[in-house]
C-alpha cells in the first residue's frame, strides 16, 4: 500500500509530488492524460513569478514534472473513476484494476464548459482561450469576443477592456445571467458592445482565430464577426465526481476544504482548481499542493504514532 496517491498531474499535483517526494513518503501520482493540466495548454505564462519574459505553459510544466521525478515521484497513467475509504484506506478504482493508500490528494481541476463548435478545439490557445487572466494581455489594441452572460462572461469582458480595444459579448437571451452590479460596470464600459440572442456557430481561421459565424436565435440569421480572439464563459465543471460520495461539496461541485487542504474526509487532501477558492491560477495551484503534501505528511504520522496505520 502507498503512503500517498495524488490524482492529477497539473500544478497542484505536481507541486504535491515535488514536497512528498522530498518528504521521502512512498508517493504515487496518476493521471489520465498528459502530465501538465490546463496549464500545459496555455500558450504563455505571464503572471507565474519568477519568469519577467513570460514561459511557455507547456514547458513550465515540463520543469515541473521533471524536478517532481528528481525527488523520486513515480507518475502513472490511470483514469481514477472512484475513490472510497474504509477504517482508514483509501482504494482508488481505476479502469484497470483497484490501488490501495492511505491518504490521497485529489488534484482533478476544473474544466471549462466547451461550446462543441467547430474551430473550438482546432483553434485553442491560438485564439481560443477559456481563461482571461492568462491570456489577455495578447489581445492589446484587437477586438475579442466573449460567449457568456453569467459574472464570469461579463467580469471577465470588463477585464479584457483592459487590453483590447473592442469587446463583444455575446449572449445567447437578451437578458444577463451575471448579478446587477458586474452588469453594470460593463454596460458602462464604452469597449464592451452586447451581441444579443446569439449563438456562435463556428469559429474561424486557419492558423489562428479571424471571427467566429453567430446565429441570431430569433431572426435565424447568421453573420460574420471578425475578432482576433474568442473567449468562452460557459460555467466550468470541477472534476469532483469520483469523490461525491465521499466528501463535502459545494453546490457548484467543489470540493470544500480547511487552510490545510483537508477535506471532510481525514486524509483526503484537495488542491487546486477542484477545491472551492477564490483564485484558479498555477501560482495559487502549487501553493495547495505544497500545503496538500505537507498535511498528507503530518496526518500519516498522526495516523502511524497513534498505531492506526
Ligand atoms: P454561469 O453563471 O452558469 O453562466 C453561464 C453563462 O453561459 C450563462 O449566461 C449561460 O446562458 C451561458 N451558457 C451556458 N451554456 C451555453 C452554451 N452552450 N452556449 C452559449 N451560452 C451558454 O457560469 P459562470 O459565469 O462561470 O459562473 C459560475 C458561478 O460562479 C456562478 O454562480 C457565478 O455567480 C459565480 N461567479 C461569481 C463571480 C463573482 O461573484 N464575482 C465571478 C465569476 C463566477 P443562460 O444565462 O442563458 O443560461
Amino acid at each position: 500500500m502507498k503512503d500517498l496517491i495524488i490524482v492529477g498531474g497539473g500544478p497542484a499535483g505536481l507541486s504535491a509530488g515535488i514536497y512528498a517526494g522530498r518528504a521521502k513518503l512512498d508517493v504515487l501520482l496518476l493521471e489520465r492524460g498528459a502530465p501538465g493540466g490546463l496549464a500545459a495548454t496555455t500558450e504563455t505564462i505571464e503572471n507565474y513569478p519568477g519568469f519577467p519574459e513570460g514561459i511557455g505553459g507547456a514547458e513550465l510544466m515540463a520543469q515541473m514534472l521533471a524536478q517532481a521525478q528528481r525527488f523520486g515521484l513515480a507518475v502513472d497513467s490511470a483514469n481514477v473513476e472512484e475513490i472510497s475509504c474504509s477504517d482508514r484506506h483509501f482504494v482508488l478504482k481505476t479502469e484497470d484494476g483497484v490501488l490501495p493508500s492511505r491518504a490521497v490528494i485529489l488534484a482533478t481541476g476544473a474544466e471549462p464548459e466547451l461550446l462543441h463548435v467547430p474551430g473550438e478545439t482546432e483553434l485553442r490557445g491560438r485564439g481560443v482561450s477559456y481563461c482571461a487572466t492568462c491570456d489577455g494581455a495578447f489581445f492589446r489594441e484587437k477586438t475579442v469576443a466573449v460567449v457568456g452572460g453569467g459574472d464570469a462572461a461579463v467580469e471577465e469582458a470588463v477585464f479584457l477592456t483592459r487590453f483590447a480595444q473592442k469587446i463583444l459579448l455575446i449572449h445567447r437571451r437578451d437578458e444577463l445571467r451575471a448579478t446587477r452590479v458586474v452588469q453594470e460596470k460593463a454596460r458602462q464600459n464604452p469597449k464592451i458592445e452586447f451581441v444579443w440572442n446569439s449563438v456562435v456557430e463556428e469559429v474561424l481561421g486557419k492558423s489562428k482565430v479571424e471571427g467566429v459565424r453567430v446565429k441570431n436565435v430569433r431572426s435565424g440569421e447568421t453573420n460574420v464577426l471578425e475578432v482576433d480572439g474568442v473567449f468562452i464563459y460557459i460555467g466550468q465543471r470541477p472534476a469532483s465526481r469520483m469523490v461525491e460520495e465521499l466528501v463535502q461539496l459545494d453546490e457548484r461541485g467543489y470540493v470544500i476544504t480547511d487552510e490545510k487542504m483537508q477535506t471532510s474526509c481525514p486524509g483526503l487532501f484537495a488542491a487546486g482548481d477542484v477545491r472551492r477558492k477564490l483564485l484558479r491560477q498555477v501560482v495559487t495551484a502549487v501553493a495547495d499542493g505544497a500545503i496538500a503534501a505537507v498535511a498528507a505528511e503530518k496526518y500519516l504520522e498522526e495516523v502511524k504514532s497513534a498505531g492506526k496505520s
